[in-house]
């Protein structure tokens, strides 16, 4: 099936690491325009090298937190593209504690992450999305969003409420825009390489402690996702294959899902 990418323009937040690499990755490779962003200069720098996309990359580094940043991150892809067709919204990084251990101070964090990772972005892109014929909007969220966890209570909640922004959003930039979202299982990526380099018992190999993680977490499909497998589902929702899709979700979760 052509994914109708080619000459199209993409924007990946948090394209350095993780799943937002390995959808910029695959987004050259059907024939786009994408920039990347990323806070971290250096991993941004390995990234561009990595991805080599030549004119068809653009990786600026930018905290999509920041007003300022984001705003001329979109002038930059304004001037080198002059459209945008696809945004996807995947910066981020999940709060691991209860609410025992949750002070205000990392609520307040934890909401603005989840929520102006959205709304920043979206906001400063939308002028060039208006100018695409087949603009759409890909939110990275997880499935914490429908099935909460006690030791993740902040970036729970804050998930549930990132749902319903974009499912408003299906509606209110309809018909132009269309506005869709993937739902996170357990996906191997820097956060969990991050974890696995601080395992306690240091003598577990990567095929234990990343076997004992699935089994911990039931996972029916036994094992933790590939960064390619979200990439596929946002390709496939950002593209115009999916031109009848708005306001839904997709589960990439190897059925770790319990609602039907
Ligand atoms: P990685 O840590 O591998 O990648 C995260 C990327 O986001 C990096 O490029 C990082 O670069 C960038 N980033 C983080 N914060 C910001 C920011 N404020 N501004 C700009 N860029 C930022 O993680 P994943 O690939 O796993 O994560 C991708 C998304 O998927 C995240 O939103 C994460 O919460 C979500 N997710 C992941 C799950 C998983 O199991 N992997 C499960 C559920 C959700 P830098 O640090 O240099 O800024």
């Amino acid at each position: 099936m052509d994914l109708g990418y080619r000459d199209r323009v993409a924007v990946v937040t948090g394209g350095s690491s993780g799943i937002g690499l390995a959808t910029a990755r695959l987004l050259l490779a059907e024939g786009a325009r994408v920039a990347i962003c990323g806070r971290d200069p250096a991993r941004l720098e390995a990234a561009r090298e990595a991805l080599a996309g030549g004119e068809r990359l653009l990786a600026v580094a930018c905290d999509v937190l920041d007003k300022a940043q984001v705003a001329r991150f979109a002038e930059t892809v304004g001037a080198w593209a002059g459209r945008l067709d696809l945004l996807v919204n995947n910066a981020g990084q999940g709060r691991v504690s209860t609410f025992g251990e949750t002070s205000d101070e990392d609520w307040r964090e934890e909401l603005e992450l989840k929520f102006f990772s959205q709304i920043l972005p979206i906001r400063a892109f939308l002028p060039l999305l208006r100018r695409s014929d087949q603009a759409a909007i890909v939110g990275v969220n997880s499935l914490l969003a429908l099935q909460p966890e006690p030791h993740m209570v902040c970036t729970s909640a804050a998930r549930a409420g990132v749902q319903s922004l974009l499912k408003s959003l299906a509606t209110e930039l309809a018909p132009e825009i269309r506005v869709n979202s993937i739902l996170l299982g357990l996906v191997d990526s820097g956060q969990w390489q991050r974890r696995f380099a601080a395992r306690a018992d240091q003598g577990q190999t990567r095929e234990q402690w990343y076997g004992e993680l699935a089994r911990q977490k039931k996972i029916p499909l036994a094992r933790l996702g590939e960064p390619e497998e979200p990439a596929r589902a946002i390709l496939f929702l950002g593209s115009p294959a999916a031109g009848y899709v708005t306001g839904a979700s997709l589960e990439v979760s190897g059925g770790v899902s319990r609602s039907i």
